[in-house]
């Protein structure tokens, strides 16, 4: 099975696609906005480090995420992976390719339109557990009203989720993607996938990646 690395701009579902892909496939689903939300959520000296930086939109820097992701990796002991939100720029991306030491993986880069993007991220409640529901998506919306379907929690708004910090969130992703995508491009890894789509459809197209069909 190949490891995956997901790219997208905010709201593109990456963490609903991750979480699906854990599912059937059996991945380890490495999302680095969750792991510096579980630190924000514990007062963790990492957490306070990152909290304003996160709630603004901007990003962490390079040598904290790569560190994470380091210690990460060694953790998982080589079981295969998605990378949810990481890398980010192209100093995190060499970086990853010196720690995975040749493991094979396949980049997609979920295509999003921005107007698009912004509806979603007025209409989605996430829960401490990692799951992502969208009360616009007739698929996506919890079974009852503000609670999570897998753990019964309470739904919240990210703190992130409102449109000042989306349009820094945007603005960094436009700022870095360019060269990321390149750098896949010209290493033969990447899968542009379109998700002005809905759920199942864009999950078909991964799959088809992850299975190499
Ligand atoms: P996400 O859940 O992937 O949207 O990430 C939420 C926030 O966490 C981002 O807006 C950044 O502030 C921070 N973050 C997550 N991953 C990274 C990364 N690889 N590099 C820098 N900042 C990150």
């Amino acid at each position: 099975m190949q490891n995956i690395i997901f790219i997208a701009p905010p709201a593109a579902g990456k963490g609903t696609q991750s979480h699906l892909l854990k599912e059937i496939y059996g991945y380890e689903h490495i999302s680095t906005g969750d792991m510096l939300r579980e630190a924000v959520a514990s007062e963790s000296a990492l957490g306070l480090e990152v909290k304003n930086i996160m709630d603004k939109g901007d990003l962490v820097s390079d040598d904290l995420m790569i560190n994470l992701i380091k210690n990460k990796l060694t953790n998982i002991k080589g079981k295969p992976f998605i990378l949810d939100g990481f890398p980010r720029t192209l100093n995190q991306a060499l970086a990853l390719d010196k720690l995975l030491n040749d493991s094979l993986y396949q980049v997609i880069y979920l295509k999003l339109d921005i107007n698009e993007a912004i509806k979603r991220i007025e209409g989605r409640l996430t829960c401490s557990c990692g799951k992502t529901y969208n009360v616009f998506d007739d698929k996506l919306q919890p079974k009852q009203n503000g609670i999570c379907d897998k753990c019964g929690r309470k739904l919240v708004k990210r703190n992130d989720d409102n449109v000042e910090s989306f349009k820094v969130r945007y603005e960094n992703f436009l700022t870095n993607t360019e060269k990321l995508i390149k750098y896949y491009d010209d290493k033969n890894k990447l899968h542009i996938i379109d998700v002005n789509r809905n759920v199942d459809d864009i999950f078909k197209d991964i799959s088809k990646v992850v299975t190499n069909d």
